[in-house]
């Protein structure tokens, strides 16, 4: 089964959106493996968004990242980072697609909710930068039989 990080931003935090993009995740069928709220310091950010580091707009990124704590948490599932990701939309909340996360709730490219990884390799790089190995569990999901066929697991 795959691992993906998902974190709710500030925005997702301080518009009072935790319960319902957790849920989101959840009637979707993945498996809720991780989760913490932490205030994210200028290191991990500067790791984080190295992508952006030469964009104009990065201080404010890293601005927007502080502005409260967030939300981090680890989704597991068949496929779990692509589907997670076709959840969130485009970047641009006023491009993303209604019925994603950033379609249904944000109108900003900033202040866009989540983040979400965007690829497997990723995806392990940013759990282990957000989780210790004892914070991410294994347990088993009784709902696992009527998730998946015997031979989809
Ligand atoms: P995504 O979060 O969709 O994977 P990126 O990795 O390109 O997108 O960007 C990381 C985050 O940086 C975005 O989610 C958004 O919050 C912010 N960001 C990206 N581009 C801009 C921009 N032009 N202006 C302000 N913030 C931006």
């Amino acid at each position: 089964m795959e691992r993906t990080l998902v974190i709710l931003k500030p925005s997702a935090v301080q518009r009072g959106l935790i319960g319902e993009i957790i849920s989101r995740f959840e009637r979707k069928g993945l498996q809720l493996v991780g989760l913490k709220m932490i205030r994210l310091t200028d290191e991990v950010l500067n790791e984080h968004y190295a992508h952006l580091s030469d964009r104009p707009f990065f201080a404010r990124i890293k601005q927007s990242m502080q502005a409260s704590p967030v939300v981090v948490c680890c989704w597991q599932g068949l496929d779990c980072v692509q589907i997670v990701r076709s959840m969130t939309g485009a970047t641009n909340g006023r491009n993303a697609l209604p019925g994603t996360i950033r379609g249904d709730y944000s109108v900003s490219t900033q202040e866009n909710i989540v983040h979400t990884s965007d690829s497997v390799e990723n995806a392990a790089i940013e759990l282990s930068r957000f989780f210790d190995e004892t914070e991410l569990l294994d347990y088993a999901f009784s709902a696992d039989n009527f998730l998946y066929a015997a031979d989809e697991k």
